[in-house]
């Protein structure tokens, strides 16, 4: 079983099991507080990281079970800590909250996610609005709401540090697959993290961002680079998903291709949503793609 670590006076993490190209180390469970605790992003359903949470806790009372988004990876535990615990589970809501309009409209015309593990299930005890204040014990965390990686992703604010979720990490960039993953929203979502000016950044993976600031201007022009990319070799005829990341992504393991092509269709969406690109026969994982003539 693994233990958890400190990382400020009243703040601990416990990684849970599930290591992977996707997670990195696994997912960071977070612990906040020192008589009464606000647990962040329980994690997947596993037994052996209940068992952690629920050691870490000792006889603790748990205020509330924060969750950043409905991924399998993030949320599932919850329903059981809850249990353990009788504290309430707060989120912005279920697994199809927090959509854009279009991309509500692409899933009903049969849109589905690249397999990324969404927790459908997901279904919080009371949904938190954007900007809104939790007070607990002398204490605040606020909610920001962060759609683009996911449409129910909440980034929560506490003390001047900021747990990111997958909105920003430091190892890795974010994963965005439509129609949960939005890029347009995930552009406005770094100027709103940025806004914050975080001190310390704690992502749902990986280690602590010490500088947010730079780190988020890297992911923006990292996204602005793909975009890029993408227009340049649609610039050269019309191309496929496939034929696009095999162009572009040519720094990234064969075994994360199936990842890029989710973050290319992102990006194609939202292209043609500005009128940049056309799709042919219509937008879709198999469309043909072309430069808008102007
Ligand atoms: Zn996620």
């Amino acid at each position: 079983m693994r233990t958890s670590r400190q990382l400020e006076p009243e703040l601990r993490v416990i990684c849970a099991p599930n290591p992977s190209p996707m997670t990195g180390e696994g997912t960071n469970s977070y612990l906040l507080g020192r008589n009464r605790l606000v647990v962040i992003d329980p994690g997947p359903e596993d037994a052996s990281h209940l068992d952690a949470l629920r050691a870490a806790i000792g006889g603790l009372p748990v205020e509330a079970i924060l969750v950043t988004h409905a991924h399998r990876d993030h949320s599932p535990l919850a329903r059981r800590l809850a249990q353990a615990t009788s504290a309430p589970v707060l989120a912005f809501g279920d697994a199809f909250a927090g959509r854009s309009e279009r991309m509500a409209r692409l899933a009903e015309q049969g849109l589905s996610g690249g397999g990324e593990g969404v927790d459908t299930g997901f279904a919080p005890d009371r949904c938190l609005g954007d900007d809104e204040l939790l007070h607990l014990e002398g204490d605040v965390i606020r909610a920001l709401w962060t759609p683009g990686h996911f449409g129910n992703h909440l980034c929560f604010v506490w003390r001047g540090a900021v747990f990111s979720g997958d909105h920003v990490m430091g190892w890795s960039s974010t994963f965005v697959s439509p129609p949960d993953g939005d890029i347009g929203a995930y552009m406005r979502s770094l100027d709103r993290l940025e806004a914050e000016a975080a001190r310390v950044l704690y992502p749902g993976h990986g280690a602590a961002v010490r500088d947010p600031a730079a780190r988020i201007a890297e992911l923006r022009s990292h996204r602005l680079a793909r975009e890029a990319a993408i227009l340049r070799v649609l610039a050269d005829g019309p191309r496929q998903i496939g034929g696009l990341v095999s162009i572009i992504y040519t720094d990234t393991p064969v075994a994360m291709h199936g990842a890029a092509a989710r973050n290319v269709f992102a990006h194609l969406i939202d292209l043609e949503a500005r009128g940049l690109v056309v799709a042919e026969p219509e937008l879709g994982f198999e469309a043909r793609y072309h430069l808008a003539t102007v």
